[in-house]
Formats: C-alpha cells, structure tokens, sequence
C-alpha cells in the first residue's frame, strides 16, 4: 500500500511505546505440537498482553470503519469458512469483512481476523479463500506475531523507535493490514504457515490444488502491471510486502498437493454465486488502485469460466477507457459491445457505447445506444446529461 511506510512508523511507535516497557513473559501457552493452548487470553502484565490490548482496541475501532463490510451474509459466510479451517480455533476467532481493494487478510494474536474485499475478489473458489484464511490462522495458531515482535525489539531499535513515538497518530491507523505490515514474518514462518494451511485445508476438504493456483495467479497478476517496478517484483502491495510470494513457496505447495484428488468442479459456481452481487462494487473499487493492467488480468481470471460476463466485460471496457494506451479505445469499445449481449450488462454499458461510438463518428449505433440506455435506465440521475448528447446529435445530423 503506498501509505505503507508512515503508516509502519506510526504503528511501530505506537506499539513500541505501550509494549515495549513491560515485562516479558515466557513463551506463550503452549501445545505439546507447538500450537497455543485454544482460549487463551495471557495476562495483561505480560509483553503478549500488550500486544492484545492493543489488538482489543484496533479490533473495536475497526467495528466504526465505513469499509466495514455491513452485509448480513457475506460475513457469516466468512466466518463458517474461516470455522471450517481453523477447527479447534473456532471459537478464538472473530472476523471482519473490508471492502478494500488489495489481497489481505489478517490476523491479531487477539483472534481479530480481517478479511479483504481485494482477496475475496481473486480467490476463486472458496477452496482458495479457505487456504489464505488457514494461513493466518497458522501464524495464529504458532504465535508468530508475538516471536516477531520480540525478534524486532532484541535487534533493539526500540529506542530509535521510541523517539518516533511523540504524537497521537496511532489508534486509528491500526488496522491490522498495518499491523501485518510492521511485523514481517520471516521466511521460514511463511513456508511453516504455508504447510499448516494446506493441512488445513485438506483435513476440512478442500481442493488440494488451490492454494498454488492462487499464489500462481497473484504472480502473475504482479506480472501483469502497468508499472515495471511492480512487474519485477515478488509482492503487490499489502499482504505480500509481508509474505513475497516467492517460487520456492508455490513449488512447495504444488509437492503437497501432488497426488491428491480435487473435489467437483461445482465449487467454483458455488463460490461466485456467494460474492456475484458484490461484484460490481469490488471492480470499481479494484480500479481505484489505477493498475489497469492487473485489473485486467484479474477480471480474465473471473471470466475464466463464462459466468458474469455482461459485468466484468463492463468493467474490462471501464479499465482501457480509462487507461487509454495506445489501442485501449478500439478495445474498450470491443469490450462495452460484447458486454451488450449479455443479460447481466450494467445499463451503463449503453451510455459508454453512446460516448465511444459518437466520438469515433458512428452517429447511427450512437443514437441507438443512447436510446436504449434512456429505455433502460428509467431513474438515472444522468439522463439529462444524455438526453442533451442525443439532442446534439440529433440536430448534427439534421443540419
Ligand atoms: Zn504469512
């Protein structure tokens, strides 16, 4: 994210200056695998309960979020898969939907689970969203939070990091994608929390197959930026400045899923049907990052399988108008009029086909899109707006 480095110092500072003083504890409760003890809650004495004081506060502050996703099913809906892959955890954990548009998902020592629009958005099957939740609820499971933070404070930067503490910034940028952020999991935890998830996810009977499709397809989403920099990159901003997606990672998860048999193909339709009428709302969000050429690639990857396509052929008309390379006008123009043919198309689809065919002089097919957006969109507030280019088109051709 690109406010990521103010944000890392405020939340460092923050951190630092209420945990940093107390006491530390020995390890936290403990499993004979490894694993915390499930319902815990360590004492507020101790160096682990700062850092859930300070989760319990990010965790209600995020309850005020305008991004708080506010839907009555989508979040039971999270919450049952999150249930499914966390097993014993169930009950420790508590999840938030965001609608922001980058792949996160999170997870405080506190049991405060965030769960982005940006990753429901590109998983692609509920078997992929289980796996990125398994994941955190390993690093969870392993405390890894909490042996991070003291890593950071034994390499001793508290100090430096203590001076940066002065002011109020703090509660509010404390979001968990933050807290991620601040506390970069180190390779090892990131291939441990791998290996756990898929466990996880098998156990709960997922597809074995889909947490390296996913990885794969975020590489290849990296791959397929506007920018450079972010092409030559492991990571794209947010979860992965924290966890790169690196080959070794998807290597390792291809072996564990060798072998294995896939469940029906029915989870893919099963998965969209529960996010298809958030999809509109995502895409334009996802067009805010203004990386065209990952939301294209993105959206190829939801039309993989036919369903959607009067929507996300919109939104791919969206993403050349608004990109305008070389060629991006002819292709948006494409994409408005495949999107036409199909039942789902937005009405705007009939406005943007009014405005492209006008401006490239095709006065007929305009009118006729105009019109049809006026027939259509009976309530637009807009329809002034296209009742005038009509009007002038109109007294154009008379002329
Ligand atoms: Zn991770």
């Amino acid at each position: 994210m690109r406010r990521q480095t103010t944000l890392r110092a405020a939340v460092s500072s923050v951190l630092a200056a209420s945990i940093a003083v107390t006491a530390v504890s020995p390890a936290f409760a403990q499993r004979n695998d490894g694993q915390r003890t499930v319902g815990q809650r360590p004492d507020i004495s101790t160096d682990e309960g700062g850092l859930w004081a300070q989760s319990d506060k990010a965790e209600t502050e995020a309850r005020t979020k305008a991004e708080l996703n506010r839907d009555p099913d989508l979040t039971p809906y999270v919450r049952g898969v999150a249930c499914k892959v966390a097993a014993e955890y169930c009950g420790d954990i508590r999840v938030y939907v965001m609608d922001r548009p980058y792949f996160n998902a999170s997870m405080a020592p506190n049991g405060y689970m965030e769960v982005w629009s940006g990753l429901m958005l590109r998983a692609r099957s509920e078997s992929e969203l289980a796996f990125v939740l398994g994941h955190e609820v390993s690093h969870f499971a392993h405390g890894h939070t909490l042996a991070t933070w003291r890593t950071m404070k034994s390499r001793s930067n508290v100090g430096m990091v203590l001076m940066l503490a002065g002011g109020g910034i703090v509660g509010s940028l404390l979001y968990l994608g933050v807290m991620s952020t601040v506390f970069a999991f180190s390779r090892e935890q990131e291939m441990e929390a791998d290996r756990l998830a898929f466990e996880r996810t098998v156990k709960a009977g997922y597809d074995p197959a889909a947490a390296a499709a996913l990885w794969r397809a975020l590489r290849e989403e990296t791959a397929a930026s506007d920018f450079p920099k972010t092409r030559t990159s492991d990571t794209r901003g947010s979860i992965f400045n924290t966890h790169p997606i690196t080959p070794d990672r998807i290597a390792a998860l291809d072996g564990l899923a060798a072998g294995r048999t896939a469940p029906s193909e029915g989870e893919r339709t099963r998965y969209r049907a529960q996010i298809r009428k958030f999809l509109p709302a995502w895409l334009a969000d996802d067009m805010r990052r203004r990386d065209y050429g990952q939301t294209l690639h993105l959206i190829d990857r939801l039309a993989a399988d036919g369903e959607d396509l009067g929507v996300l052929e919109f939104y791919k008309g969206e993403a050349y108008r608004r990109r305008r390379l070389d060629g991006d006008q002819d292709k948006a123009l494409a994409a408005y009029t495949a999107a036409s043919g199909h039942a789902d198309a937005p009405v705007a689809v009939w406005r943007e086909l009014g405005d492209m065919l006008s401006k490239v002089g095709k006065t007929a097919e305009a009118r006729t899109a105009w019109e049809t957006y006026l027939a259509k969109a009976a309530d637009a507030e807009d329809r002034w707006l296209v009742e005038a280019n009509l009007k002038k088109l109109n007294e154009g051709s008379e002329s």
